[in-house]
């Protein structure tokens, strides 16, 4: 049985307060909050077993390893992936893209080749194709966005070329909340056998990702947006592209053989896992998909969308309120404006009542100029929020009318 007190119990800052307020957390788009499982997997890795991986032959070292390496199977198994060699750590969602941009730019993009990613995108997965499309010379193409922040589709074949050598999507808006049909995109580039990398930053913690049936050929998310620690994320990538792609970075663990002459490199995945990895994080990260299996996604599902059906419809409700990303097919995020209240003040007067919310661009400068603006006011639920956690924003966006208009 889903029951929300009883899971607010387990991530401890739930229950601090902000001025004497309560603390109201709707800033989890940007990062989320950790459950004392995973706060106590990394203390207990630091005050009982802490050593460096892989090239040990002491017991920590082993069991250091043996963590590691079964946080790797747990990441496959939670996405589904059919091989471990086919799952990377690295520092986050910004980490694997910039992996990916240079790796398989390095590899298979030449000048004037395209790439293709959409009007949605967050900073990340923009500014490494473009740097790689500089390096390059190639060009970088955008799928448009429509008023309601569903992407037109519909033009992705005039798009394509033949020049097209990669296409990258978001899985989620982070800054409208909008859920990309990616199977749809991914489907539609295999047919011109185009690779498909899909940035799961905003996904892979708002609903079941299956890899093998999504098909796609890289899958980057980030650990602390799905309740795991912060420098740690996971790069995907299908082993026919990986073990092609040369390594992006070079040091300890990546290498098989070292001479001054030639240097042959580690097998998968190890050959893009250079230097000492964040292991400690990926095992906070082993610990976090535990725990929401724990959950169960199912119940995470169906939460989120009943606090995002409340939000908006309590919303709607108050007048001068525009929402961004108004579709049906969204995550728990609402991206709005209150009138001509700058987001800034109506984030401070927010703040001042506990609630904590993002304002500004949220890292989508593109989306913002699609919409004329130059940021919004974006409150992202998860499973751990209330109802009661809505009405108190409602009440706050009501207070910052009074004060602001
Ligand atoms: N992609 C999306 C859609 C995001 O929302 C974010 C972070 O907000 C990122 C990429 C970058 O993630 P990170 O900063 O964890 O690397």
């Amino acid at each position: 049985m889903f029951d929300v007190i009883k899971i607010r119990s387990d991530f401890p800052v739930l229950a601090t307060t902000v001025y004497d307020k309560p603390l109201v957390y709707f800033d989890n788009a940007a990062t989320t909050q950790k459950p004392e499982e995973v706060i106590n997997a990394i203390k207990q890795a630091y005050t009982t077993y802490y050593s460096n991986i892989h090239r040990g032959v002491h017991a920590l070292s082993d069991i250091s390893s043996e963590k590691y390496e079964s946080a790797r199977e747990k990441v496959r198994s939670f996405i589904n992936a059919g091989s471990v060699e086919e799952i990377i750590f690295t520092a986050g969602t910004t980490a694997s893209v910039n992996l990916v941009a240079f790796s398989f730019g390095e590899r298979y993009v030449k000048s004037g080749d395209e790439i293709l990613i959409s009007g949605l995108e967050h900073h990340a997965n923009i500014v490494p194709w473009q740097m790689m499309c500089q390096r390059k010379n190639a060009h970088l193409k955008v799928i448009p966005v429509n008023d309601d922040g569903t992407l037109r589709i519909e033009e992705i074949d005039g798009l394509i070329t033949e020049k097209t050598k990669l296409v990258s999507i978001t899985q989620v808006s982070n800054a409208l909340g909008v859920i990309i049909p990616v199977k749809k995109i991914i489907d539609k580039a295999h047919e011109y056998d185009i690779p498909v990398l899909v940035d799961g930053a905003q996904g892979v913690q708002h609903g079941h990702v299956d890899i093998r049936e999504l098909d796609c050929d890289f899958y980057a998310f980030s650990g602390h947006k799905i309740y795991g620690p912060t420098g740690i994320g996971v790069l995907y990538g299908k082993k026919k592209w990986l073990e092609e792609m040369p390594p992006y970075q070079g040091g300890g663990d990546m290498v098989e053989r070292v001479s001054f002459e030639k240097t042959t490199y580690n097998k998968l995945p190890f050959k893009f896992e250079a230097g000492t990895t964040n292991f400690v994080g990926a095992i906070g990260i082993g610990k976090a998909l535990d725990y929401i299996e724990s959950v169960g996604m199912e119940d995470i599902i169906k939460h989120e969308k009943e606090l995002t059906e409340y939000a908006s419809t309590r919303m709607k409700e108050i007048r001068g309120i525009e929402i961004y990303g108004n579709t049906k097919e969204k995550i728990s995020i609402m991206s709005f404006l209150i009138d001509k209240v700058h987001q800034y003040d109506a984030g401070m007067i927010l703040d001042k009542m506990g609630i904590a919310v993002r304002t500004g661009s949220h890292c989508a400068q593109p989306v913002m100029a699609r919409f004329g603006i130059d940021g919004t006011i974006r409150a992202s639920m998860c499973f751990y929020n209330t109802r009661e956690e809505i009405d108190v924003l409602i009440e706050g966006i009501e207070k910052v009318k009074r004060m602001m208009l």
